[in-house]
């Protein structure tokens, strides 16, 4: 028995980013100036493309799909098998969600279905890189261009993966990231956009202060624009050099906290595939993925909300992602039935993962979860 809570997720903070926020609390400049354009020049640096930061994950879906200028009608076109955040941002950009449902292999987006639900009302495609895995995206670009839409990748899972061999967010048409206290890496709570289009980079950098036009460029320096005008509705969005001083940080810290991430994956999938038992891991390659979550499918779950308790009994703490969007009431449409999503939803199960665990940590958890899981399998 672990004799301490075994956390699902938690931030993992060291000495250098107590340091690098005393920094800012000292030199008494709290909001957004030049250690946002520090994190924005290094994130673009990482992942070669053109980076705005912003005040959270969702903000950045929100911008992404505002700077689109989607009108009521329109359709954004995205898997139900997601963070509440993909589908309020797609409501907040004045657009209609549409669900669509997952391929049991990979848990992303499904492309037979995505495919059946296009209409002459699509306009965006966005794909959402669960637990880090990145599928198909060849094949969403193609079918983008081929519809004429935008697509807007929901990366918040997947800073630090590669799909073919390219870093996500290095390559495509608007990509957003998640810095929120758990993600693959965070600035406290944050996000980031990521984009070659310079149009879209010059409309968000505006929509993030609320519409003020070049404000941007006056607070890098710790100035800001009294002599402004606003073309457009915008958003108090903008991130603060208190964010972005933890955020240089932890990409300073990313080989160590990746490495961690994907060993403990490692040892989860070994542990499991060892242990021939009802339960099954994600088809995942963590030599080429950075896991954000470890989720687990486990055969015929009907004990789920039971087995957690007796998990959390044991001290470890588990989560469950995500129930389906499409099954929401803002979201609900009686006509729309997702096969996958609803077989696969009561089976899936996340387990703790966070660079502060150990591989002992790991060997009691799947331990545990196997001793615990065949009790339900012999009762029911
Ligand atoms: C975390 C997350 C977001 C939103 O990010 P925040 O920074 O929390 O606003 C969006 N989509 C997915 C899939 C996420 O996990």
């Amino acid at each position: 028995m672990s004799k301490k809570l075994i956390k699902l997720s938690k931030s993992c903070i060291s000495e250098k980013e107590k340091l690098a926020v005393l920094e800012v609390l000292e030199s008494e400049y709290l909001g957004m100036g030049e250690y946002v354009k520090i994190f924005e020049e290094k994130l673009s640096e990482y992942l070669s493309n053109n980076v705005i930061c912003v005040s959270s994950g969702t903000a950045a879906l929100h911008l992404a799909l505002e700077s689109l200028n989607l009108k009521p009608k329109d359709e954004v076109l995205l898997p139900s098998l997601t963070y509440l955040s993909s589908f309020q941002a797609v409501k907040a950009a004045g657009a209609k969600p549409v669900a669509c449902d997952i391929n049991l292999n990979s848990l992303t987006i499904d492309i037979s279905d995505l495919k059946k639900k296009i209409t002459k009302n699509t306009k965006v495609i966005m794909p959402v890189h669960y637990s880090g895995g990145v599928f198909d995206m060849d094949e969403i670009y193609e079918i983008a261009k081929k519809n004429q839409l935008r697509v807007v990748e929901d990366a918040a899972h997947a800073f630090g993966s590669y799909y073919n061999k390219s870093l996500v967010g290095s390559k495509g048409d608007i990509i957003c990231f998640s810095f929120d206290g758990i993600k693959n890496i965070t600035s406290g709570e944050g996000g980031c956009l990521c984009t070659s289009d310079k149009k879209i980079l010059e409309k968000v950098k505006n929509l993030r202060l609320l519409g003020v036009e070049n404000d941007s460029n006056f607070r890098y320096k710790n100035q800001r624009n009294w002599n402004f005008d606003v073309k457009d509705i915008g958003w108090r969005y903008h991130m603060s050099n208190l964010m972005a001083a933890i955020g240089i940080t932890q990409l300073e810290r990313f080989e160590e906290l990746s490495q961690k991430r994907k060993a403990l994956a490692k040892k989860y999938n070994d542990l499991i595939h060892k242990s021939n038992s009802y339960i099954s891991t994600l088809d995942r390659n963590y030599d080429e993925i950075v896991p954000h979550i470890y989720v687990v499918r486990i055969k015929n779950m009907n004990f789920r909300e039971e087995l957690r308790e007796k998990l959390l009994e044991q001290n470890i703490q588990t989560g469950v992602h995500y129930f389906p969007n499409h099954l929401l009431s803002l979201f609900k449409n009686p006509n729309v039935y997702l096969k996958n999503t609803e077989k696969i939803f009561n089976e899936l199960l996340t387990l703790p993962l966070h660079p502060d665990l150990s591989l002992d940590d790991i060997k009691y958890i799947v331990n545990t979860l196997i001793k615990e899981v065949n009790f339900y399998h012999d009762r029911y």
